[in-house]
């Protein structure tokens, strides 16, 4: 069974609209590392919010063994409405997630990705492999 522990990844990188909280700015109500200090009342999207690594069903629960957020220094979070894997990059370390690419390569093919980072929005789809290294590209020339 998974748990947050010491991770607080999405309280930094993820937008909350409830509490006009910015993506990738720390929430106020969080000490990093230890977690939320109104829990209790937090607001709904916070509620209703679980990473990938933390609540997907099988077989991503075991694909994702070991990619922790606070580890690899992103979120994965599933967009049910467009049917879009969301990579959330860490701003403190925008370009970690590419260590990842074969993964991606391989969820690539049959989803759609879109890939935050602080230098900005990568729209990546079905891609072949070449599709994936001009993305990879992308993200080193913006600045
Ligand atoms: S990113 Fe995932 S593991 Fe980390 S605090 Fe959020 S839900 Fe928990
Ligand atoms: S309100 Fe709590 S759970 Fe929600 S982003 Fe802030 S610290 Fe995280």
């Amino acid at each position: 069974m998974r748990s947050c522990g010491t991770c607080t990844l999405c309280c930094r990188v993820l937008e909350v609209k409830e509490i006009s909280k910015p993506k990738d700015q720390w929430c106020q109500n969080c000490k990093p590392d230890k977690g939320c200090e109104i829990y209790e009342t937090r607001p709904k999207e916070c509620q209703d919010f679980s990473c990938l690594w933390l609540g997907a069903p099988e077989p991503w629960h075991t694909a994702l063994e070991g990619m922790k957020p606070n580890r690899v220094k992103f979120v994965l979070a599933w967009h049910d409405e467009n049917q879009v894997l969301q990579v959330h990059a860490d701003p403190g370390y925008p370009d970690k997630w590419k260590a990842f690419g074969k993964f991606f390569l391989s969820v690539g093919e049959q989803l759609t990705v879109a890939v935050f980072t602080p230098k900005g929005v990568l729209g990546v789809g079905k891609f072949a492999q070449d599709r994936w290294k001009k993305e990879f590209d992308k993200v080193d020339k913006l600045s």
